[in-house]
C-alpha cells in the first residue's frame, strides 16, 4: 500500500514561527519568499521528528498507523507486539509492566515481545565486528535517523555503516522464527523513523504497523483498555539481559559489555541530534586521526516525537533502570544465553542505498553578496546561530539555494525594523504635518466661505436696494443673478418667475427681453466693450441701459433705468441739464465773452430751475 509522506504539514494551523525550520537538523523545511508558510521537502528529510516535537500548534504531524493497526486487529490473524525498551520511560502511569502487557494483548494481540533481546543480539554481533578489526572503522547502524542521515548526507561514509540491521527488524526475524513466517508484526516505540524503515524490509524481516506510544495510547483509549480490570500478563520469550539499557547514552556499548574504558576503548559512543552531526563530519574529514568506531544516536529513545511526555531526562533514565533491575530479578543467564547462541547465525546482514540530498556550494561571489546582504562581512561573522545554522556562511549558502531567505536572519530582520522604524517616523512626521497643513486650510476655507456667504447676502442686499434693474448673464445668456427692480420693469411675467425661481437664476434671458436688448448683452460678451446710457423702446417703456463686462466673455452685467420712473425721471433732467448747462455755460463763456452780463440771467434762471427739482426730490424723500 502507498504510504504518505512521513511528516505533513496543515497549513491552515501553521502560525509561521518558523521554530520547525530552525529545528530541522538538515533544513529539510525551506521558506520562500512568497508565502509565510514553510515548506517540508520530504526528500531531505531524515525522520528525526525534531519539526514534530517543536511546532506549538501541531500544524505538522506524523504519519497515523493507527488505521492499519485497526485492520490488523479486525483480520483475525496472529499478532506479534514487539515493545521498544522505552516503553518503561513512556508509561510510568502504569503501576506494572506485567499490566502493560495484558493492556497490549487486549487489543487482540496474542504475544508481546521486547525488542530488547534483538539489542542483546546486536550488540554482540557488534562487539564480534569491532573486534575483528581489518582496519575499516563503523559507525553504528542502529537508529534509522542516523542511516538516513549518512545515505543522505554523507554518501562517501556508506562503506563504513555497520552492515547490520536496526534492534526492530531483527527483532521481527527473531519472532517469525518463533512463531513462523505468517504472523503479523506491530512494533511500538518513541520515535518516527522506525515507520520509513519498516518499509524498507519485507518478507521475514516484516514489520506490518509501526505504533508511537501516543497512538497505542489512543488505541488504549478508543478501546476502553484500563488497567484497573486487567490481570497481569508476562512478556514473551526470548528475554533479554542488559538490552532493556538500550535507551540509555551508553546503553548499547554496556548491553555487549564493550570496553569503555577512555585509554583503551575502540568506539566513541555519541548522542543527540548536534553531537551526532558534528560526529559524523569529524568522522568524515578526520578517521585516520580519530582511529575509533562510533556509536551514534539521534537521542530519540528517551525524548522522541511518539512520546507523549518531554523532557526529566533523568526521571525517564531512572524509569529504564527500575525496570531494567526488575527484570533481572528473575533473570535466568543461562536461558539467555542459549537463546542468544541460537539466534547468533541468524542472518541480522544489511545493505545501505546512496540517496544524495547535497546541494552544490554557490560560488564564492554569491556568498559573499548574499552576506553583504544580510549586513555582514566575511571578516566579521559572528552569528547569533537563530537562524538554526551553525555559520552564517552556512545559512548564506542556503539563501542562495533557495532553501531559506533573508528574513530568517535576526539581525537582518532588526536592522531592517530599524530602518523601517526611521522611515516610519520620517513618514509619521510629514503626515502630521500635513493634517496641520491641512487642519489650517480646512479653517481659512470655512472663513472664506463665511465672508464669501456675507460679502454675498450683503451684495444681494445692496442689489435689492437699487433703484434701477441689475441683471447679471452668463455667456449663454442665462441669469445669474437679477435684483426686483429688473423683475419690476420687465413686467408682470418675470414677476411670476421671480416668484418661482428668486433672482430668475438660471432663466433664459432670451425670453425676458426683447432681441434688440439681447443684442447689447451679446455685443459686450463678445467683444468685452461696454455699452453706457443707452436708450431702448420696449413697448411703452423707454429704458436707459449700460451693460458693461464682468468676466471677459463669461459674464457681463446691466443696469437698467426705468425712464417713466419719477425718480428717474427727475435724476435723468437734472442729469441732462446740468449737461445742456455745462455745453450751456460753456456757449455763454464765450458770448459772455462777447455780451457781458446778460448770460449771467441765463445761467440764474436755469439754476433755479435745478433747485426747484432739488426740492421736490428731498420732499420726496423725507
Ligand atoms: S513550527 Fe509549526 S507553526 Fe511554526 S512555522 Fe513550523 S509548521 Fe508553522
Ligand atoms: S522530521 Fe526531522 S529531518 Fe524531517 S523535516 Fe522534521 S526536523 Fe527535518
Amino acid at each position: 500500500m502507498e504510504q504518505s509522506p512521513l511528516i505533513g504539514l496543515e497549513k491552515k494551523a501553521c502560525t509561521g514561527c518558523y521554530a520547525c525550520v530552525r529545528a530541522c537538523p538538515v533544513k529539510a523545511i525551506h521558506v520562500h519568499t512568497d508565502s509565510p508558510i514553510p515548506e517540508i521537502n520530504i526528500n531531505r528529510c531524515i525522520g528525526c521528528g525534531d519539526c514534530v516535537i517543536v511546532c506549538g500548534p501541531k500544524a505538522i504531524t506524523y504519519r497515523s498507523s493507527i488505521n492499519e493497526a485497526r485492520a490488523l486487529f479486525e483480520s483475525g490473524g496472529t499478532i506479534v507486539a514487539l515493545v521498544s525498551p522505552s516503553i518503561s520511560a513512556e508509561f510510568d502511569d502504569i503501576s506494572d509492566y506485567r499490566k502493560l502487557v495484558t493492556m497490549i494483548k487486549a487489543l487482540g494481540i496474542k504475544y508481546v515481545n521486547e525488542v530488547s533481546f534483538a539489542v542483546d543480539l546486536l550488540a554482540y554481533k557488534y562487539l564480534s565486528l569491532l573486534n575483528d578489526f581489518k582496519g575499516r572503522h563503523y559507525i553504528t547502524s542502529i537508529d534509522p535517523v542516523v542511516v538516513s542521515y549518512i545515505e543522505k548526507y554523507h554518501t562517501n561514509l556508506i562503506n563504513n555503516m555497520a552492515p547490520l540491521v536496526s534492534p526492530m527488524i531483527a527483532m521481527a526475524k527473531v519472532v517469525r522464527k518463533i512463531y513462523g513466517e505468517e504472523i503479523s508484526v506491530i512494533y511500538i516505540g518513541p520515535e518516527i523513523s522506525t515507520k520509513d524503515e519498516a518499509l524498507k524490509f519485507d518478507n521475514y524481516a516484516r514489520v506490518d504497523v509501526v505504533l508511537t506510544f501516543e497512538e497505542l495510547r489512543l488505541l488504549f483509549k478508543e478501546f476502553n483498555i484500563d488497567e484497573s480490570n486487567l490481570e497481569y500478563s508476562n512478556v514473551d520469550g526470548p528475554l533479554s539481559y542488559k538490552g532493556t539499557l538500550y535507551p540509555l547514552r551508553n546503553g548499547f556499548a554496556q548491553t555487549a559489555d564493550m570496553d569503555e574504558n577512555l585509554l583503551t576503548a575502540s568506539m566513541f559512543s555519541i548522542e543527540g541530534h548536534k553531537e551526532m552531526i558534528k560526529a559524523i563530519s569529524e568522522f568524515e574529514n578526520n578517521i585516520t586521526t580519530i582511529q575509533r568506531h562510533l556509536c551514534i544516536s539521534f537521542g530519540n529513545g528517551l525524548d522522541g516525537p511518539g512520546m507523549t511526555k518531554r523532557g526529566n531526562r533523568l526521571f525517564k533514565e531512572h524509569q529504564v533502570i527500575k525496570y531494567a533491575n526488575k527484570r533481572l530479578q528473575n533473570f535466568f543467564r543461562v536461558e539467555w544465553y542459549d537463546n542468544l547462541q541460537s539466534y547468533m547465525e541468524m542472518d541480522l546482514s544489511r545493505t545501505f542505498t546512496a540517496d544524495d540530498q547535497r546541494l552544490p556550494d554557490p560560488s564564492p561571489e554569491r556568498i559573499r553578496e548574499i552576506l553583504a546582504e544580510l549586513g555582514k562581512s566575511e571578516n566579521d561573522l559572528t552569528g547569533c546561530l537563530e537562524c538554526g545554522y551553525d555559520s552564517c556562511i552556512e545559512f548564506a549558502k542556503d539563501v542562495a539555494n533557495g532553501l531559506t531567505k533573508h528574513e530568517m536572519c535576526l539581525s537582518y530582520v532588526l536592522k531592517s525594523n530599524a530602518q523601517q522604524g526611521d522611515s516610519l517616523r520620517d513618514m509619521n512626521e510629514k503626515l502630521a504635518q500635513a493634517r496641520k497643513a491641512l487642519k489650517e486650510s480646512e479653517e481659512k476655507t470655512v472663513l472664506e466661505k463665511e465672508s464669501a456667504l456675507q460679502a454675498s447676502e450683503l451684495s444681494n442686499a445692496m442689489l435689492e436696494k437699487l433703484r434701477s434693474g441689475v441683471v447679471i448673464v452668463d455667456n449663454l445668456l442665462k441669469v445669474v443673478k437679477a435684483n426686483s427692480t429688473f423683475t419690476a420693469i420687465l413686467g408682470e411675467e418675470a414677476e411670476m418667475i421671480n416668484e418661482v425661481i428668486p433672482g430668475l437664476a438660471g432663466a433664459d434671458l432670451n425670453r425676458l427681453i426683447p432681441s434688440n436688448f439681447i443684442n447689447l448683452f451679446s455685443y459686450v460678451l463678445t467683444d468685452n466693450e461696454s455699452i453706457e446710457n443707452r436708450d431702448i423702446q420696449i413697448g411703452d417703456n423707454l429704458l436707459n441701459v449700460s451693460i458693461f463686462p464682468i468676466v471677459k466673455g463669461k459674464v457681463a452685467g446691466g443696469i437698467i433705468r426705468d425712464m417713466r420712473a419719477p425718480e428717474v425721471q427727475r435724476a435723468e433732467v437734472i442729469n441732462r441739464i446740468t449737461e445742456v448747462i455745462d455745453r450751456n455755460l460753456e456757449m455763454v463763456q464765450k458770448i459772455g465773452f462777447l455780451l457781458g452780463e446778460g448770460a449771467t440771467d441765463i445761467e440764474h434762471m436755469l439754476n433755479s430751475i435745478i433747485e426747484f427739482y432739488k426740492g421736490e426730490n428731498k420732499k420726496k424723500k423725507s
